[in-house]
């Protein structure tokens, strides 16, 4: 299986690169006439065959890996790489877009390399766990500018307090769009809390033990991805 641009697919021939041609080639051993899957990351799939420096597109595939709901996670930014690990097993859940946010006690202020590596990083996740679609990685900004989704069910889990179970408050059969947000290490401040309340979000809890800012999302994305993946 292999990503390609969708600007590779030309008249019925998929124009590999470099790169491609070694992984094809020298990694997977594939052969002139072995068969092999290619994805645009757009949501289409092809069989294709290797002929030389290309590969000739032989039929659409329709594989169906994607989640009946979109979810979107609004994170704020773990220091170091942790964020990171949140793209990978966020996208290997099914996650549709990732807002990374700075938030009031958010430690690290990215460079744009690091937006490039998670996007990269998300193409490959997605790949690998044979989704229709890459997630979207949304440039970084502030908490507050990411409180204005509408025409979705929204949640901000809250790690200390008496908040009903998230599990118990998804209503995916009414509400298609989820919004999920998980705070920083230092968790969220009462002010965004309240702001976010405020906003339409309505405040969750993932059980009764605290769970690192990296571990949070893939708990919320798996009782999401549990109550309505059939
Ligand atoms: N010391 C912080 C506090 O007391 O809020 C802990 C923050 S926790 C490491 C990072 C984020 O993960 C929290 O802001 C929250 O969004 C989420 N989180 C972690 N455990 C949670 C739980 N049991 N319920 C709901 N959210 C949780």
């Amino acid at each position: 299986r292999i990503a390609i641009a969708p600007s590779q697919l030309q008249q019925g021939q998929i124009l590999l690169t470099k790169d491609q041609q070694h992984y094809l080639g020298r990694v997977l051993r594939l052969r002139e006439g072995d068969r092999f899957i290619a994805m645009d990351g757009i949501g289409k799939w092809w069989l294709a065959q290797l002929e030389g420096e290309q590969a000739q597109v032989l039929e659409p595939l329709t594989v169906e890996t994607e989640l009946p709901v979109s979810i979107t996670l609004i994170a704020a930014l773990p220091k170091g790489n942790g964020f990171d690990e949140v793209v990978r097993c966020c996208t290997e859940l099914g996650v549709a877009c990732i807002a990374p946010v700075l938030s009031d006690r958010t430690l690290l202020h990215p460079s744009p390399q690091k937006l490039e590596r998670w996007r990269r990083i998300a193409a490959e996740a997605a790949e690998q766990s044979e989704r229709s679609f890459v997630p979207t990685i949304l440039e970084p900004v502030a908490f507050s500018t990411e409180l204005s989704f509408v025409n979705s069910q929204r949640y901000i889990c809250v790690a200390r307090g008496d908040f009903p179970h998230l599990r118990d408050c998804l209503q995916y059969k009414k509400q298609r769009d989820i919004v999920i947000a998980i705070g920083p290490e230092g968790g969220w401040t009462e002010k965004e809390v309240q702001d976010a309340i405020a906003s339409g979000f309505q405040p969750v809890s993932l059980g009764r033990r605290i769970l690192r800012a990296v571990t949070a999302p893939v708990v919320a994305l798996s009782l999401i991805t549990a109550a309505c993946e059939v």
